[in-house]
């Protein structure tokens, strides 16, 4: 199991694990990236691209090293284990998990700026986000993925903050792209 985090992710792998597990998944290992955050409407979450850049390099590296180790027999076990499961619950989940659950109909698209490309509704894992009459309209299923935010040529989609302060996806912080 793969997860990705910005700050800090106690048991994000294992959450999936679990999950999977009860449709018959046999998990052998677990592994935890820290990622550019996704969040982009908040000024506080923004690093500087040299930053994000690093952090996407140094990811590349943990992989490579994870190949490796998966080669010689030895298995990363990021975030399944027993006391990633504690540290998941009580420092992330036991508050954000509720607090997300209320955000699942708080996003919201500008008809000001919405040019009806559909970008955001063709994305949207959770299809949310539907056109009418070349306009977007958000429901109420969002788990704050931030593809939209993230994608929206008319940066007319925000969730926790006002306005987009900078946009990102992962061809952003490769060699060559920035
Ligand atoms: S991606 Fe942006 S501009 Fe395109 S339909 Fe969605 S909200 Fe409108
Ligand atoms: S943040 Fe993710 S889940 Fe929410 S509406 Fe946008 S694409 Fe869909």
């Amino acid at each position: 199991m793969i997860a990705t985090m910005g700050l800090f992710s106690g048991d994000g792998a294992g959450v999936l694990a679990r999950l999977l597990k009860k449709y018959g998944a046999k998990i052998t290992g677990g592994l935890h990236l820290k990622m550019p955050d996704s969040i982009a409407d908040e000024k506080v979450l923004k690093r500087p691209l040299e930053k994000n850049m690093e952090l996407v390099r140094r990811a590349e590296e943990k992989i490579d090293k994870a190949v490796l180790g998966i080669k010689n027999g030895k298995i990363s076990k990021d975030g399944i284990g027993f006391w990633c499961h504690m540290t998941g619950l009580f420092g992330q989940r036991l508050y954000f998990g509720r607090k997300a659950e209320r955000y699942s109909d708080k996003v919201k698209i500008d008809g000001e700026k919405c040019v009806g490309c559909g970008k955001c509704a063709g994305l949207c894992p959770m299809k949310n986000i539907s056109l009418k009459h070349r306009l977007a309209f958000a429901g109420d299923t969002c788990t704050m993925c931030y593809r939209c935010v993230n994608t929206c040529p008319a940066k007319a989609i925000t969730l926790l903050g006002k306005r987009v302060i900078e946009q990102g996806t992962i061809e952003k912080y490769l060699p060559g792209k920035g």
